[in-house]
């Protein structure tokens, strides 16, 4: 085939890879090959897979069954001097637009290839002037007697081997001879294909293109080495299966279809919400009543003790609203500083405070005699015409509040929940709401505010609960003892469901429940992809039930222990002996199976009273997790020492939480080496979260000085978009698969196989299916889940190749946004 020297241009240029198929797709249409309509179809395939051959050079080229909007058979050329990123890191300088009716095109592959091994001849086509040069090398000018002299060189075939029809109509194009390299390559064995003649090595993609196989060639694959006939048998199956073929990859377009259930069209108002944790949930909605504060009416002290005691209150209640006003001053300017000011006033009202004095002089206790003015004045408020005004109710509740508390009896913050199923409705859930819940009784859970990676959303998915968040503000206003419907997957919260919806959700509710227990019995099987690569599904888990849990639910071990949580919920710090006591049991529990302890990660959402540090205006920036530990080193050294103690109950490794600089890892190996060899125990493996962007940027230098690492999405998403995982409004954004997330990750991965270490993801995005596929296409190892995800992992693992994996990963990396990752298909 010869080009036509029309549909070449030389010193173009282009935006992006999008822009540039387009205009070599115009290319195409201006020589008369194709229709227009085939540009979006060559843009369509490049989703489907990656058409960068290598040595700058790409191929795009349309869906096989959008070769009617092919007019004739043709190639055009774009060249691109200073070049495109294509993907990844990989930059594009020769376009090479390919319209072919049926397999013309692999000659021209066959040709390609042949520039693609000479990295000179590549650079120098992508500088030329002269488009007739590039013509005449693509047209299949190459020098004869080259390449007798390459067949010399060519390897012999093995004699272990089998013979091969191909049989697709398109021959042994780029896509499904990728899938063959990446199988070879899973093997230690040398392959070789033949096609008639010529030999190549079937690890090398340039090696497979060159043979230039068509359909109906006969091909002999042959194998040599320790495990030759595996590989030969992994082959023959692959190719039976059809290897990836265009047709089938279509098919499979969606890659998530074997395991996601259809969406229910209800035909009720629904508040729009994010999917946290999937399932169906239908009952009643109870509102979060948190917070209540006591106080007793009468007092048993004088009316001078509590009028002074309100006087207290109110000068530590101005001291705190004028401490906030200041720092909001600095953060946030004069605007919203202003409020702290007006509600400061409150304090001084006179008509306010002389009603609750002269309540407390009648024999109430301060705090009564103060809410009942406060409320009293807040009533009126809100019943005023005036919207100004009305709001003006808010303020003074919110400082009536602040000021009641001071003068408590007792303030509570667990929720108060009734003992039958209800869907618990809350603005958002804290810790300490949600270590009381009872799964059994909280059927669903939907938060006003938070997102995917919010507490809530973690919770509810390890609970197994079905969770929406960041609902807005209506689902506030939801009345208790309302039937709703909450759909988990869909992210909806159904508020006004009909009959029909009803039955939708409970057949829904049915077909996931079976889809669950499929692959709950599949749980004990390793998560092996369709194409041999495995990976390890472990468990993140907080105490000895939840390493029980893990095993049974089929975690391979457990890839975050957070320890924090023995320090949770008590008020004394845990000694010694009982976190050695704690530790010891989850390790026997798990059998012999591996586990990672991570060193105590607290601060930020995770505050303990007893361990008395400062208060903080930005916890999440403060003095957590290993800033503590090395500030604290006492409480550091005792952990250790319970770590080192209970090691030798079974393979565990030790991870260190939020490192940020090369400083605190050094120092965190330093004092814990010390206390290893105080401790008189065996070394074991150390590694590092990677959840702070520093840490990404500094991969390569952290690579040589860990053992490995485990990347903690929840954090590293709030600390690289900006967005506190808690915040009312933010947190909804605050999404792991925002692309700028995957490319940290995707940096992550590359120092840590650049130095030889694995890596393993313990964030929410882990456990979710489509973050999964995401993070094993972009190289991660093992991931780390809630201990109901295991199965759902696992399975959704089993159903991808790699190269499915990878080339979603690839897509999601080019989307500009965290939704468009989400509507991948
Ligand atoms: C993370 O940040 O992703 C993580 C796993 O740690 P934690 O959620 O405990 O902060
Ligand atoms: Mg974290």
């Amino acid at each position: 085939m010869q080009f036509k020297e029309s549909a070449i241009r030389v010193g173009g240029q282009a935006l992006d890879k999008s822009d540039a198929i387009a205009k070599v797709g115009e290319l195409l249409v201006k020589s008369g090959n194709i229709e227009p309509g085939y540009i979006s179809s060559m843009l369509a395939r490049e989703e489907v897979a990656n058409t960068y051959l290598g040595n700058g050079i790409a191929i795009p080229h349309g869906i096989p069954k959008d070769r009617e909007l092919i007019r004739e058979t043709g190639v055009a050329v774009l060249q691109l001097p200073e070049g495109v990123i294509w993907n990844n890191d990989e930059r594009v300088y020769l376009v090479v637009g390919i319209a072919a009716k049926s397999d013309e095109h692999l000659t021209i592959l066959s040709n390609l290839t042949d520039v693609l091994d000479d990295a000179e001849e590549a650079k120098r086509l992508a500088t030329t002037t002269d488009a007739g040069d590039i013509a005449r090398r693509l047209s299949g000018g190459q020098d004869v007697a080259a390449d007798a002299a390459a067949a010399e060189d060519a390897p012999q075939e093995y004699e272990l081997g089998f013979e091969h029809v191909v049989t697709s109509p398109h021959g042994l194009h780029a896509r499904p001879a990728t899938a063959l390299v990446d199988l070879s390559k899973s093997f230690d064995a040398n392959i070789l294909v033949r096609n008639k003649n010529k030999v190549g090595d079937a690890k090398s993609l340039i090696g497979l293109l060159k043979l230039g196989i068509e359909k109906d060639a006969t091909i002999r694959i042959s194998a040599e080495g320790p495990d030759a006939e595996k590989a030969l048998e992994a082959i023959f199956n692959a190719l039976a299966e059809g290897l990836e073929d265009e047709e089938e990859a279509a098919a499979e377009a969606s890659v998530g279809a074997p395991l996601a259930l259809e969406a229910i069209a209800y035909e009720g108002p629904v508040i729009k919400a994010i999917s946290a944790s999937p399932g169906i949930a239908m009952g009643p909605v109870c509102q979060l009543q948190r917070g209540r504060i006591v106080v007793a009416e009468k007092s048993s002290a004088t009316a001078k003790a509590e009028l002074q005691r309100l006087d207290a209150a109110l000068l530590q209640g101005k001291t705190e609203l004028s401490a906030l006003h200041d720092d909001m001053l600095a953060k946030q300017g004069a605007g919203k500083a202003a409020i702290f000011k007006a509600q400061g006033e409150f304090l001084d009202d006179p008509e306010m405070l002389g009603k609750a004095r002269a309540l407390i002089s009648d024999g109430a206790s301060a705090g009564w005699a103060w809410k009942e003015s406060y409320e009293e004045h807040a009533e009126a408020l809100s019943a005023m015409k005036d919207e100004i005004l009305s709001a003006r109710a808010l303020d003074l509740r919110d400082v009536g509040r602040r000021l009641l508390k001071l003068l408590a009896d007792k303030v509570e913050d667990d929720p108060d929940l009734p003992d039958s199923p209800i869907i618990l409705v809350a603005d958002d859930l804290t810790p300490s709401d949600t270590a009381g819940l009872d799964p059994k009784l909280v059927l669903g859970l939907c938060t006003a505010s938070g997102g995917p990676t919010s507490h809530t959303a973690i919770i509810a998915r390890s609970l197994d609960i079905p969770a929406v968040v960041g609902a807005g503000a209506d689902c506030l206003a939801l009345e208790d003892g309302m039937r709703v419907i909450l759909d988990g997957a869909s992210g909806l919260l159904v508020t006004g469901p009909t009959e029909k919806d009803f039955a939708a959700a409970g057949t829904a509710q049915n077909a996931y429940e079976q889809q669950a227990e499929a692959e709950r019995n599949a749980c004990y099987q390793p998560a092996i992809m369709r194409d041999g690569h495995r990976i390890e599904v472990v468990a993140n888990i907080g105490n000895v039930e939840e390493a029980n849990a893990a095993v049974v639910a089929g975690g391979e071990g457990v890839g975050l222990l957070r320890t924090e949580f023995q320090f949770l919920q008590r008020d004394t710090e845990p000694t010694e002996d009982e976190q050695y006591e704690a530790i010891s049991a989850m390790i026997r529990a798990m059998n012999g199976l591996p586990m990672i302890i991570r060193t105590l990660d607290i601060g930020g959402d995770k505050d303990v009273p007893y361990l008395t540090t400062p208060e903080e205006m930005n916890p999440f920036l403060g003095v957590r997790g290993i800033r503590l530990c090395l500030l604290r080193d006492d409480i550091f050294r005792t952990q250790l020492r319970a770590i080192f103690r209970a090691s030798r109950h079974g393979p565990i490794r030790i991870m260190y939480p939020m490192i940020s600089s090369l400083d605190e890892l050094r120092a965190a190996k330093a004092i814990t080496e010390e206390v290893r060899q105080q401790v008189g125990a065996d070394p074991v493996e150390i590694g590092m979260m990677i959840e702070i962007p520093s840490a990404v940027m500094m991969a390569e230098e952290f690579a040589r000085e860990v053992d490995f690492f485990s990347i903690g999405t929840n954090d590293l998403t709030q600390y690289a978009l900006a967005m506190d995982r808690m915040h009312p409004q933010l947190a909804k954004m605050a999404d792991g698969l925002n692309p700028a997330v995957l490319r940290l990750i995707r940096k992550t991965v590359e120092a840590a196989d650049a130095a030889g270490i694995w890596v393993g993801a313990c964030g929410g995005i882990a456990g979710d299916p489509l973050g999964a596929m995401i993070l094993t296409g972009l190289g991660v190892h093992e991931l780390s889940v809630s201990i109901p995800a295991i199965a759902s992992v696992k399975a959704k693992v089993r159903s991808l190749s790699m190269q499915q994996a990878r080339d979603f990963a690839t897509r999601a990396l080019a989307c500009t946004e965290a939704s468009m990752v989400r509507a991948l298909k």
